[in-house]
């Protein structure tokens, strides 16, 4: 059988973790003569990485030894692709054996473009979360610089034309300028040339055109619309003309003679203008249609640096000052250091003065956030105080401002601040001097989907402890496993227990759901309490939050005759019901089907909404509250562009009473006038299959409370369960994290959790149930046998079918008496050893490391 060979492979003598990339990188010069007979001997190997899935070294060579370096970009052939753009990994390598090298064909970068620290991490980031260095290189590198077959290129909105291009480049522009984006293999179809890359780097360069992929189409950068009086009419001198021209339509001619006499040349903003002046859309249209103006867009950044006010830094409470010489303490060992403070604690104005340091010394800082969302207002935040040394990097911003960043940071000019989502960790950092981790114990610092599921938190750990640089870990609730390396000594320890402004944390008052439900004291999913309430702040003019974690009008819908539940047919899950369009969604696959209240199966037209989500709240606090402002903000309703912003800046601005939200509320946003925070249905929260449900709990419902009552009224939160003795929500009330963490550590080694195990999920999928079911019951097997993991499954989760693939899943607890990195490698082997069964080909394995 092939699993007593591979098997052979696990059981060699352990050498401990293998770190692969020790092993490319350091064949440094010589090794090559081992083996010349193989090959002329002025050939040059060279190892690349290449976007592709395959755990391998891929080896390429050069005729003689060129301007090359490791982290130069290059560009290769690899199977049918002729454009593979690559990293160099190591130089002058010993030759393979088993196959005839190619040559490399382009080198696109005389100097680095990625340090030799990044491939390090990249190399641990694959070997630790199971996938290929390329994969993570894919990850890391802004698609610009990464020209794929599919990339997408088009024209830059800011070439004005001025250069004059020659040959190619010409050819390319021209192209481009009558096809809006084209793929790379298309242009290299058209232009006929076989090495494309460098003609297109050399334009990139030049800021003429713009590289993106599938996945950065989705995000438009705000743009507005201006327009101006056409240069023609000056040019050609034709302005009287066209006012002749115009003398039928007035409207349009008075448009002209404001634009000539008030803005000449200038391009104004059409949305301003046409409101300031009265013209209707039609008029411009008109207008635009003869030619006689002309119009550009202009992507707007959401703010602007300069309108910022510098500001200095804030003294010091003593409760701060002391928080902060035990971070230094800690660095000063070398160690990570938690800062567990309450919200509005001012943790980061300690972070502030960390930062400082560390510019001071010309170093570089990353200063990481779980969500791109509240990034834009802690930018705003530091640019006050550190000004142009701050830059923002995340995956949705713009690829040509990515590249900028990018290269800022591997310039290495003098001290800078980086402050993004995860992805920033990939950044070319070359002095690193400090990483701060804000809200740390968030889940979003987990990439799920696609490859690499790394986890940004622990990977900045390891590239603080790769390059020497210091780290801080914030939150108002931390993680059991950072709490949990703060108890063994591994992480030092900070506390800042009260709120900056002395404020008192909201109360937090149980309210006993079935206890309301028998006696009657409830209407809708609101109880007595909870109503006299919201009177109460809507009587002062305070404002509301209702939390309700799930979207959707109802969990589901449900017929009362039958008991059918309409289903999702690719995902085998149920449909959730969405009011606002009338519509059934599948929130896996976006499937969605009108909603009808007549039932599919059995014909009676009794389908019922059951459970509830955000809509259904809502809806409900409109009819409970007739002369409040209520609404939504959840995925659906911030859809639209710039829904987002519009609905935040709408409560803060006071013109909504009740903000009925999901977790996004809870995060990082400040509002000065909440008074009142609701859990409407603490239970749901609590009850999903996760060993770190209770976890996500407690953390959810602080942080949602956290929002009430910020600056100089202690705010008031009530907690609707129908569990309220249950110990969770008790230490929740009174903000007891250290009995809530005693019981959870406790909870994780009784039944053998993270962090006492390393916890891997391996979902096998397969458009057959039957082999899905059967290649996940032999890897199971197989491992239980072999290695005496303690192996759980395989089972169908819940959702036993997504997209049209049957799952299927293993958990493996390893615990530390394995050696964890030769197992990795062991079962990814395992796998592949799988997979070259006839039957088996086809199925997908996905690894899913969870600590
Ligand atoms: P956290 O990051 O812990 O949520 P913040 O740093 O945002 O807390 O602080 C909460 C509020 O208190 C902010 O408005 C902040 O400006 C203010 N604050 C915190 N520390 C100080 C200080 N030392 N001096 C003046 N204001 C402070
Ligand atoms: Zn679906």
């Amino acid at each position: 059988m092939f699993f007593e060979i591979l098997y052979s492979i696990f059981s060699v003598p352990n050498k401990g973790d293998l770190i692969r990339v020790t092993e490319n990188i350091s064949m440094q010069k010589g090794n090559a003569t081992d083996n010349t007979f193989f090959t002329s001997p002025q050939k040059v190997f060279y190892n690349i990485i290449l976007p592709v899935p395959l755990r391998q070294t891929f080896t390429y060579h050069l005729e003689d030894e060129a301007n090359i370096c490791i982290g130069a970009r290059v560009v290769v052939t690899l199977g049918g692709r002729k454009h593979v753009t690559g990293i160099v990994a190591a130089m002058d390598v010993t030759p393979p054996t088993d196959y005839q090298t190619k040559p490399i064909i382009t080198i696109l970068d005389t100097e680095p473009l990625v340090t030799e620290q990044q491939i390090k991490l990249w190399q641990w980031i694959a070997d630790y979360y199971m996938c290929s260095i390329g994969e993570v290189m894919k990850a890391a590198l802004p698609t610009g610089l990464k020209m794929e077959n599919k990339s997408l290129i088009s024209l830059s909105t800011n070439y004005n034309g001025e250069e004059s291009l020659k040959g190619n480049e010409a050819k390319i522009y021209n192209y481009l300028s009558n096809n809006k984006s084209v793929d790379l293999s298309k242009i290299t179809k058209h232009i006929g040339v076989k090495n494309i890359a460098p003609i297109l780097q050399r334009l990139l360069d030049k800021d003429i055109i713009t590289i993106e992929d599938e996945v950065q189409q989705k995000y438009r950068p705000k743009k507005l619309t201006y327009f101006k009086l056409a240069q023609q009419l000056y040019e050609d001198n034709t302005l009287e003309q066209t006012f002749n021209q115009l003398k039928k339509a007035s409207k349009q001619q008075e448009l002209l003679t404001i634009l000539i006499k008030d803005y000449e040349k200038t391009a104004v903003n059409k949305k301003t203008f046409l409101k300031i002046h009265g013209f209707s859309n039609a008029i411009y249209d008109a207008l635009l249609k003869k030619e006689f103006i002309t119009e550009e867009q202009r992507e707007i950044s959401r703010f602007d640096k300069n309108s910022i006010e510098r500001q200095t830094l804030n003294a010091l409470s003593p409760e701060q000052q002391i928080a902060l010489n035990i971070a230094k303490e800690n660095f000063a060992k070398h160690k990570p250091i938690l800062l567990h403070g309450v919200t509005a604690s001012g943790k980061t104005e300690v972070y502030f003065y960390l930062i400082r340091e560390q510019l001071d010394q010309g170093k570089q800082v990353l200063f990481l956030l779980p969500e791109i969302a509240i990034t834009v207002e802690m930018l705003q935040r530091l640019t006050a105080v550190f000004q142009d040394k701050v830059s923002i990097y995340h995956s949705r911003y713009s690829d040509a401002k990515r590249i900028e960043v990018w290269r800022k940071i591997n310039a290495n000019k003098g001290g800078h601040l980086v402050i993004g989502a995860r992805s920033a960790i990939f950044l070319p950092y070359r002095n690193l001097g400090l990483i701060i981790v804000d809200e740390e114990h968030e889940d979003s610092y987990k990439q799920q989907d696609p490859t690499p599921r790394y986890q940004a938190r622990d990977v900045a750990v390891m590239l603080a402890h790769q390059t020497k640089a210091n780290i801080i870990l914030g939150s108002a609730t931390p993680s059991i496993e950072s709490a949990h390396n703060a108890q063994l000594g591994k992480y030092g320890i900070a506390y800042l227990m009260q709120r900056f402004s002395k404020v008192a944390l909201p109360q937090i008052m149980p309210i006993d759901m079935s206890e309301a439900y028998k006696k009657s004291k409830h209407k809708h999913h609101f109880s007595f309490e909870l109503i006299n309430a919201i009177n109460e702040a809507l009587e002062h003019k305070e404002q509301i939050i209702l939390f309700q974690n799930r979207r959707g009008y109802s969990g589901f819908v449900e017929c009362k005759a039958c008991g059918y539940v309409p289903q999702c047919p690719n995902c085998d899950i149920s449909l959730t019901y969405h009011q606002y369009n009338n519509k059934l969604v599948c929130h896996y696959c976006g499937y969605e089907e009108f909603y009808s209240e007549i039932c599919s199966q059995c014909n009676t037209n009794q389908v019922n909404n059951k459970g509830m989500g955000t809509e259904k709240v809502a809806e409900q606090a409109k009819e409970l509250f007739p002369n409040a402002i209520v609404q939504r903000f959840d995925q659906d309703s911030i859809k639209g562009k710039d829904k987002y912003e519009t609905i935040i800046s709408k409560f803060r601005n006071q013109e909504i009473n009740i903000l009925v939200g999901t977790q996004m509320l809870a995060k990082g946003l400040d509002f000065d006038n909440v008074a009142l925070v609701a859990i409407m249905n603490a239970d749901n929260m609590m009850n999903f299959p996760d060993f770190r449900s209770h976890e996500k709990a407690y953390q959810m419902i602080s942080q949602v409370a956290g929002r009430a009552g910020r600056r100089d009224k202690q705010g008031k939160v009530i907690l609707q369960s129908f569990t309220p003795d249950y110990e969770l929500i008790k230490s929740i009330i009174q903000y007891d994290y250290t009995t809530y963490y005693k019981q959870q550590i406790a909870e994780r080694k009784d039944f053998n959790y993270p962090p006492f195990v390393k916890l891997i999920d391996i979902t096998v999928r397969h458009r057959d149930r039957h082999i899905s079911h059967k290649a996940a019951q032999l890897l199971a097997n197989e491992i239980r046998e072999k290695t005496g993991i303690c192996t759980l499954g395989p089972e169908a989760p819940t959702i036993n079918r997504i997209k049209l693939l049957y799952l299927h899943k293993i958990m493996l607890k390893i615990d530390n008496t394995k050696p964890l990195q030769a197992t990795k490698n062991w079962l990814l082997t395992l796998v592949d050893a799988l997979k070259t069964q006839e039957e088996f080909k086809r199925i997908s394995v996905i690894f899913n490391a969870k600590n």
